[in-house]
């Protein structure tokens, strides 16, 4: 299997495409990018990395810093988490706000928004915002290797200054009690964890831990390697909203994906892989990040249900 070839194929057909959805609207400053961006990345595991068309560009993770705020809140507070926050696949929108009622303010998993302004709840005990932001930076950086990744100010700005549906969730969590801080100190934690930058090369490489079992490629244990399977499981479930099953069928892969248009895709064992593409499709997924990741598949017979 030559990876390069089929990069190049992947990223020639993705050039050329015509349906590229549309970039997220909703926060001022992704709606500015220009959707005909793309880019892949692919680490292996024996550390070889693999880039095509637009892997060095930075972009808005948003929802893939679910992942990481998970990965940290169940290091926090391990098996208590699912106590506030379920794991189910939601079957609704990411900001969904009508399932909450029926659970009672319980998020249906930690990658919807509400799941994931729980997280952030989790992420500030004994912290103010600007430490726990900074304890997210850091801990991506560690995985990445990489002390350049930041957060993108304006973009936080952007989504604090039109996160009214964000805040409506938040707020009723915290009428349920489920949230234990301050609404407002808990939405800048979510709101700057959304705005990390990192290009391609950068998000596969922070994924390797997902790849390894739960270790760092320089040998360290990031997380138990039963702790790394839950939370590929999630991601399989979970990972693209209403939009999850969909993605597990044509793809096969458990992944997570943002409304900055990237998705980071692991294959136990194999591969951890970032794509990008800003267009999305009704869903909140990317577009072409999706489709890319289905002829990565058929080309490459990587998939979680291959023996
Ligand atoms: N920051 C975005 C929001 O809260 C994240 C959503 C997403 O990436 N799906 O709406």
């Amino acid at each position: 299997m030559n990876l390069e070839t089929i990069i190049a194929g992947i990223v020639d057909e993705m050039r050329g495409a015509t349906d590229r959805g549309t970039v997220a609207h909703y926060i001022p400053s992704l709606a500015k990018i220009d959707p005909a961006h793309f880019g892949i990345a692919i680490v292996t595991a024996d550390g070889e990395t693999f880039t095509g068309g637009d892997a060095e560009t930075g972009f808005s993770i948003q929802s893939i810093s679910k992942v990481f705020s998970l990965t940290l809140a169940l290091g926090k507070v391990g098996d208590r988490l699912w106590s506030r926050v379920g794991r189910e696949p939601s079957g609704n929108a990411f900001n969904s706000i009508v399932q909450l009622e029926a659970e009672k303010g319980i998020p249906r998993n930690p990658f919807i928004n509400a799941g994931a302004i729980v997280l952030a709840d989790v992420n500030l005990a004994g912290y103010r915002p600007r430490e726990a932001i900074g304890e997210l930076v850091q801990f991506v950086r560690y995985l990445t290797g990489d002390d350049g990744i930041a957060i993108d100010e304006t973009v936080a700005r952007s989504e604090e200054e039109t996160g009214e549906r964000n805040r409506a969730l938040a707020h009723f969590m915290k009428s349920y009690g489920v949230l234990l801080h301050a609404p407002e100190m808990v939405l800048g934690t979510y709101f700057h964890a959304c705005s990390i930058e990192m290009n391609c090369r950068q998000l596969a490489h922070a994924g390797r831990y997902l790849m390894l079992g739960g270790r760092h490629p320089d040998g360290g244990r990031v997380v138990p390697d039963r702790r790394a399977r839950r939370i590929l499981s999630l991601m399989l479930t979970c990972g693209h909203y209403d939009a999850s099953g969909d993605f597990a069928f044509r793809v096969g892969m458990p992944g997570k994906s943002g409304v900055g248009g990237g998705i980071l895709a692991v294959v136990p064992g194999k591969a951890s892989i970032a794509v990008w593409s800003p267009g999305l499709n009704a869903s909140g997924n990317s577009q072409l990040g999706g489709l890319a990741l289905e002829r990565l598949a058929e080309a490459t017979g990587w998939s979680v249900f291959s023996g």
